[in-house]
């Protein structure tokens, strides 16, 4: 195609044939066969054949109207066009002439008519492309008629869609009653004349489900192989009977729940072998997950080796040392901060006790895992996910250990629904803590909009008359944030003026720094400052049992698995604690109000996930779009679940007789495998 076309196509991302053949049709319409005009009904979309009876211009209020008549022996039907090249229009509807035209129905005047009819010429040589079969309908493409793209994937499909195949083995496609790529794809773009218009609607043809198959099949392998690469790894037998988690245990100041013991258990199981941990620490905010990832740290640390908790920001990694270092004390072991915002020759200072291996715990970013950071004896490295990271990064930071790979740890503190458990912690085992520790009563959920916050401050300061404390969150966005940072600042100063001026308002901003933050947090938890205005930088990590209310301003900017995370923050001792959701821009009633609602009826982070999951795409939920992990050309993880577990069926199955597809007749695989998932799972060996 010329330059121009290829330019348009490219707008839309279309730069290969691959990717012409993946430019899917995003609905259908049905052109099977020709409506007899005395059947057309109101408001459906139908083609008509018929002879033009006259045609022209009108006159029509004030308005120049092109207006045809045609008939096909059973009725009238009128067609109209308000913008309209006259030459063009007079010489397409010749009276007499036959013509196609398709559109849907609408009424004037007691008859029926189209306006602005897609029309078909029936000496056109391409007319079978768009008469008389399921029309596919593609996302526009600014500058290109429909008409055109149809002709140009059309060419792609007939030249080219036999070259689409990914080489799943057919007893597979077989088993499954599936499709192999190349007919899924042509199928998809011209659909057979008896295919299920409904099922293609819905995107749950067999077409759709066998390209679905397609893509999660390789996922999956992907994982599955990563999997087993790591359980043939060498890695470090820890002696689990540890003195000094013993000695912190007992002078913890509660006991572990029954689901923490069993948590506690799984993961020293793991250490124990010669084979890398590689386990997922998973349960709702509060469940007590810091603590037992603190025991495994102290059995790394007594058999002699270092251990690197790593967190998405560095903000939380400061909360996580803050929060840490109150479990160290009690344990008698050192932490230290490493972040990129410490004075150069601070940083320094801590390499180089790092790799002379005079650091113990260490807590920072990713930045712990890039460079010239070196451990002498790196054992065990924790990851407080927040899924942030994914698989890739978890790749990387195996690769930092010489030789023997270091057991690993991921905590994630919102629960992952069970779709996404399996593609994005497909390569993990997974513990999980269901219960929370005894005595917690659940948090009370209100919702309220705007107008109403009298009453929620009335309840705060119900609550701070108890000598309680509570939290005001605003939303951080990203964009404009020194506008936000405003608002923070004035919402915090109007609470101390008018609404509180009895008690101490203090603010907590992103933008502090370390040390402001540190006092502000101090001043918060002993209680001098009853209230406290803050962005969403108090997500994680900060521990004040006394604080019993969490406002959260704007809760309809947020997603219902960080609100319900927010919320994590009160609730964290035996009193009530409440959460009152302020919407802005939402009215009662509404959808996003409805979705809000969800948070007031459940405290399980589980189905609150599950909802998110099913509101927001993977990719919101996620909160990163960035290394498009788990972007898929057309399946979805919620819509496909079912081919998502059958994919991961096979794939597995597959590796359990070959684990590191060696044998011949999966090569074809593997290199299927490298183009699709190599840059992004780092599966070196597969390339
Ligand atoms: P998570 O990391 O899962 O959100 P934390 O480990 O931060 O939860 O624990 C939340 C709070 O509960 C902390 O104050 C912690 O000291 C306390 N806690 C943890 N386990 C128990 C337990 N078994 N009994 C009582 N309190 C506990
Ligand atoms: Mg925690």
């Amino acid at each position: 195609m010329g330059p121009k076309l290829a330019a348009r196509l490219a707008s839309r991302d279309i730069h290969t044939i691959e990717d012409l053949l993946y430019f899917l049709p995003k609905s259908y319409e049905d052109r099977r066969r020709f409506t007899p005009i005395r059947d057309l009904r109101l408001g459906e979309t139908a083609v008509v054949k018929g002879e033009v009876i006259l045609s022209g211009p009108v006159q029509f209020k004030r308005r120049r109207v092109f207006e045809a008549l045609i008939s096909d022996g059973t009725g009238i039907l009128a067609l109209k066009w308000f913008h309209f090249r006259e030459t063009l229009l007079r010489d397409l509807f010749r009276p007499g002439k036959t013509v196609i035209v398709s559109g849907p129905v609408s009424r004037f005047g007691g008859r029926f008519e189209m306006v602005h009819p897609e029309v078909e010429d029936p000496e056109d040589p391409s007319l079978e492309l768009h008469v008389g079969r399921i029309l596919p309908l593609y996302p526009t493409i600014e500058g290109v008629s429909p008409k055109v793209i149809r002709k140009i994937v059309r060419r792609a499909v007939e030249e080219h869609a036999e070259k689409l195949t990914s080489f799943i083995p057919h007893e597979i496609l077989r088993r499954r009653s599936l499709l192999p790529l190349s007919e899924a794809v042509k199928a998809l773009h011209f659909p057979p004349e008896n295919a299920d218009l409904q099922a293609l609607a819905g995107e749950r043809s067999l077409y759709h489900k066998s390209l679905a198959f397609d893509e999660f099949f390789f996922l999956e392998l992907a994982l599955g192989l990563r999997r087993s690469q790591v359980k043939q790894a060498s890695g470090i037998a820890f002696n689990i009977d540890s003195d000094l988690a013993k000695a912190f245990l007992a002078k913890l100041p509660f006991k572990l729940t029954r689901a923490q013991e069993r948590a506690l258990q799984e993961i020293k199981r793991d250490m124990s072998r010669p084979v890398p941990m590689n386990r997922l620490l998973q349960g709702d905010v509060g469940c007590g997950k810091t603590v037992v990832a603190f025991v495994a740290a102290l059995i790394a640390i007594d058999n002699g080796y270092q251990v690197a908790l790593m967190a998405p920001t560095e903000i939380l990694a400061e909360q996580h040392y803050t929060g840490f270092r109150e479990l160290c004390g009690l344990a008698g072991v050192e932490a230290t901060l490493l972040t990129g915002g410490l004075p150069p020759s601070r940083k320094r200072e801590i390499k180089q006790a790092l790799a002379l291996g005079h650091i113990q715990l260490v807590i920072g970013t990713h930045a712990l895992f890039q460079g010239d950071v070196e451990f002498q004896r790196l054992g065990l490295v924790i990851i407080d996910e927040q899924h942030r990271f994914g698989v890739l990064q978890r790749a990387a930071l195996r690769e930092k250990a010489k030789g023997v790979s270091p057991d690993t740890l991921v905590m994630t503190a919102t629960p992952i629904p069970r779709t996404l458990a399996l593609t994005l912690y497909g390569d993990l085992d997974v513990s999980i803590i269901d219960e929370l520790p005894a005595g917690r009563k659940p948090v009370k959920t209100e919702l309220f909009s705007a107008h109403s916050r009298g009453v929620v401050y009335e309840k705060v300061r119900t609550e701070i008359y108890k000598g309680h404390r509570a939290y005001v969150v605003l939303p951080l966005i990203e964009e404009s944030e020194k506008l936000d940072l405003l608002s923070a600042t004035e919402m915090a100063e109007q609470l101390q003026k008018e609404v509180f001026p009895e008690y101490e308002v203090g603010l907590l901003h992103g933008r502090m720094s370390p040390v402001e933050k540190e006092r502000v947090m101090r001043a918060f938890k002993r209680g001098d400052i009853q209230i406290l205005v803050s962005t969403t930088v108090i997500e994680v990590g900060v521990d004040v049992p006394e604080a019993t209310v969490m406002v959260i301003e704007h809760a309809e900017r947020f997603g219902l698995s960080q609100l319900h995370q927010l919320r994590g923050r009160v609730g964290r001792s035996e009193r009530q604690s409440y959460c009152f959701l302020v919407a802005h821009e939402v009215s009662p009633g509404s959808e996003a109000w409805r979705r809000l609602k969800v948070l007031t009826e459940t405290n399980d982070g589980f189905r609150i996930a599950e909802e998110d999951l099913k509101i927001r795409g993977p990719g919101e939920f996620l909160g990163t779009r960035q290394h498009g992990y788990l972007e898929f050309r057309r399946a979805d993880m919620i819509r496909d679940y079912d081919m998502l577990l059958a994919a991961r069926e096979e794939a597995f199955r597959i590796l359990e007789e070959d684990p590191a597809l060696a044998k011949p007749e999966h090569q074809p695989l593997k290199l299927v495998l490298s183009e699709r998932w190599a840059e992004r799972l780092r599966l070196s060996e597969v390339a």
